[in-house]
């Protein structure tokens, strides 16, 4: 990971943490006060031992050293537990404060952001940070801060009562910390990394497979795929046993270390107390203190390495959150009110890429109030821009367009895309019910309104032959329901959501001629009295429009009725209706038509 993004990670981590200051704080300081007293035990140990050792023997004495014994391990204990009940809270609040706003940025990202990337990934994206977030946290709380107080405190209290025993056991330690943070985080880290690799490889391998599972089905190519998946396997548990044993070996080593401590610390004890230096109680504390220490150093670095792992997993999140939505709305936005529908576009001008020059050079154009306009031309010409301009997905470089004289870069983008209702070619459906799918752009919809807006875009004929009627799931992306029947689901929502404006993007998908007879009827009622413009794949949709615009490489080369455009001698309109009656209008007119490039029209027909 870079230097900038380790600080952005780290920031993010902090954002976070900051959230909720006062647990925050209470966790800093039960935390050290409860290392403290975990520090404290091994020498309450020691003056019970001393206690007992005494050469009077004084029950007292003893009993007094037995109530500081345990007095301590159980105020350990409450503090342990206090700890841990602050942290549930804290981090509980602040995982579902940042999956919520990751949720939120990403949502509002722009439709080209989201047009390249894999719903699937982002989703991993976000839940594995939140854990990440948990695992992190959890191991500063819990490994980190109490090794360091621990480690502190012991170094302190035996440099100041035996300086030569404290200053082994500061070195020893710190060549403990060397030797299992250097192994864990240059030498395991990267194998277990190289095997996580293979790890994701294989479950994208398996999701490739397992969806593409009607074509595996279709070619009996089960084996081929399970030999590459089989390959794949072998060199996941290669690179698996590589890193699992250079974990054991790190291991070896890092006991290898602990154990030489605990052998010179004890060793300078018994030098110490043949010098008369230190007493059976000492002794015991001595014991006592290097089993604590131990406990602490143990699995440090595996903890190390969590961590470091934990950091990596929140690298896209934390990301996320730094991404400025690529369209904002301005300080002061209102909301637009649309009373009319008059749509201007006044000298707009828009390129995709900053320095690729523009598909729109100042266009300008008027769009009057409930005209219902079809947008016409081959694939490419920038009819679905124009549409994404509208709804404000992108901003334009230089001009205007206007809504009933408000400009739609200065109102909110909320009220915007309320006022404007769209009709996508193949429209992806919630997995939720039919009811629920048509009431999505007005959710407090009665059930008698919802029946109404479906029997008005003919889509009640087939919800009500469905087993549970308008309450059926229509599975993921709508799978359950055909095309025809998707569409007309969401001519019910447009009907439903009563927009002024309306954006239809024909389905180009032949669909049979029952249903586009259905379909074009329910257009018919959708689009009454609003401002509808069509991006038209089909003759029979344009010639009942008031107005049909002809673009071709961003330009409009051709606007009019159908009546006028065809009257255009050498117009290009007229072309593509004289040569693809039939077809589909969204084929470059330049070229030559299909029919009469295969020649096959003429046999057949002529
Ligand atoms: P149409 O809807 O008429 O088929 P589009 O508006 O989709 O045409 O495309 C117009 C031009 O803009 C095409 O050259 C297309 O390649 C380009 N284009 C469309 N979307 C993007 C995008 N997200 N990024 C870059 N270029 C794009």
């Amino acid at each position: 990971m870079s230097a900038s993004a380790f600080a952005q990670v780290l920031r993010f981590v902090w954002r976070y943490w900051r959230r909720s200051p006062r647990l925050l704080a209470a966790l800093v300081v039960l935390r050290i006060a409860s290392s403290l007293i975990d520090v404290a035990t091994p020498f309450a140990a020691g003056h019970l031992v001393d206690a007992v050792a005494a050469e009077v023997r004084d029950v007292g004495r003893v009993i007094e050293a037995l109530a500081w014994l345990l007095g301590i391990v159980l105020a350990f204990q409450i503090l342990r537990s206090a700890v841990e009940f602050i942290i549930i809270r804290f981090t509980a609040d602040a995982m579902s404060a940042l999956v919520g706003e990751a949720f939120a940025r990403v949502q509002r990202f722009s439709a080209d952001w989201h047009a390249n990337s894999f719903a699937g990934a982002t989703v991993r994206k976000i839940t594995r940070g939140m854990w990440a977030f948990d695992t992190f946290t959890d191991a500063m709380v819990f490994q980190f801060a109490p090794a360091i107080i621990v480690i502190l405190t012991i170094s302190t209290i035996f440099l100041a009562r035996w300086p030569m025993l404290g200053v082994l056991v500061t070195l020893s330690i710190f060549a403990y910390l060397a030797v299992s943070i250097g192994l864990s985080v240059a030498w395991v880290a990267p194998a277990s990394s190289a095997a996580q690799a293979l790890d994701s490889r294989m479950s994208a391998s398996l999701a490739d497979a397992l969806t593409a599972n009607a074509a595996v089905k279709a070619f009996a190519a089960e084996p081929r795929e399970e030999a590459s998946f089989a390959g794949l396997t072998a060199a996941w548990k290669a690179r698996t046993l590589v890193s699992w044993r250079r974990g054991a070996y790190a291991g070896i080593a890092q006991s290898g270390v602990l154990l030489g401590m605990q052998v010179l610390m004890l060793g300078a004890g018994i030098w110490l107390w043949a010098r008369g230096e230190v007493g059976p109680g000492d002794m015991a504390s001595l014991v006592s203190v290097q089993a604590l220490v131990r406990g602490y150093l143990r699995d440090i670095g595996q903890h190390v390495r969590n961590a470091q792992r934990a950091l990596n997993e929140m690298e896209d999140v934390a990301a996320f959150c730094e991404t400025a939505p690529h369209v904002d709305d301005m300080p002061g936005a209102r909301p637009l009110i649309v009373s009319r529908g008059e749509i201007t576009f006044d000298k707009a001008s828009f390129g995709y890429a900053a320095g690729a020059g523009l598909l729109f050079d100042r266009l300008s154009l008027e769009i009057r109030p409930g005209e219902k306009v079809g947008l016409v031309g081959p694939s490419g010409s920038g009819k679905s821009t124009f549409v994404k301009l509208l709804q404000r997905l992108y901003d334009l470089d230089d001009g205007r367009i206007l809504i009933d004289g408000q400009d739609i870069a200065g109102v909110t983008q909320a009220s915007l895309r309320r006022a404007i209702g769209l009709v996508p070619q193949d429209p992806a459906l919630f997995h939720r019910s039919i009811a629920e799918n048509i009431a999505y752009g007005r959710p407090d919809a009665t059930p008698a309104e919802i029946a109404e807006s479906a029997t008005l875009a003919h889509a009640d004929l087939f919800v009500e032959a469905l087993p549970a009627g308008y309450r059926t799931l229509v599975g993921e992306r709508g799978v359950k329901l055909s095309g025809g029947e998707r569409q007309r689901v969401a001519i019910a929502r447009a009907i439903l959501a009563g927009t002024p404006i309306l954006v239809l993007d024909e389905a180009t998908s032949s669909l049979d001629s029952v249903s586009e007879a259905l379909i074009r009827d329910a257009i018919d009622h959708l689009s009454a009295g609003r401002t509808t413009i069509v991006v038209a794949h089909r003759l029979s949709t344009v010639q009942r429009l008031d107005r049909i615009l002809v673009f071709k490489a961003g330009r409009i080369i051709e606007d009019g009725t159908h009546k006028e455009l065809v009257a255009k001698p050498g117009g290009v309109y007229r072309r593509l209706f004289e040569t693809q009656n039939e077809g589909a209008l969204s084929e470059d007119p330049d070229e030559e038509p299909r029919a009469r490039r295969f020649g096959w029209r003429s046999r057949v027909f002529s």
